[in-house]
Order: structure tokens, then sequence, then C-alpha cells
């Protein structure tokens, strides 16, 4: 058994795992490629969730994740809590 020699079965960037698709690339680097993006570094593959774009909320000093409205899921609440309150009492 001979070494196996560089096939083109895989992606041709350095360091890129991924099976070959296209033109000597694979999926992520075809599409790198068409779309005029850096081929270096390796494709970064997201386990599916939604992007880390996401804020915190906008309270100052709370770094929890967002929930709604710009707040997390306590200060959300919190202000919900807030106006209910708020409405309720409204002295007529
Ligand atoms: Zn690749
Ligand atoms: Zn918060």
């Amino acid at each position: 058994m001979a070494g196996r020699p560089r096939t083109r079965d895989k992606c041709s960037v350095e360091g890129c795992d991924s099976p070959h698709r296209a033109k000597g690339y694979c999926t992520g680097h075809y599409a790198r490629k068409r779309a005029g993006l850096k081929m270096d570094g390796p494709i970064a593959r997201r386990p599916g969730g939604p992007p880390a774009k996401q804020v915190g909320c906008a309270v100052d000093g709370c770094d929890r994740e967002h929930y709604g409205r710009g707040l997390c899921v306590n200060h959300y609440n919190q202000d919900r809590r807030r106006r209910m309150q708020n409405v309720e009492g409204e002295p007529e």
C-alpha cells in the first residue's frame, strides 16, 4: 500500500479536510471563492444555532443573554411586571 497521494476528493485549501465539492474546493471554500472572500482559515462550522449576533441585556452591568425588548429574561420580566403594576395602580 503506497501512501495515498493528494486526492481530489478533498478541498485543496491547506488545513481543510472537507470533502471536495467543485473546482478543488469544498462547499464552504467554493462558496467563499465565489463570494470573493478570503480563503485562509478553516470554515467555521456552526453547530446549527443562531449566529452570535445577539446583543446582551441593555441594562448596565447585566451581561445576561438577550431575551426580548433588548433585555435579558430577568429584566424583561421585571420591566413587564412594572408596566402591569403601573396600569393596575393607576387611580381612577
Ligand atoms: Zn475547504
Ligand atoms: Zn439584564
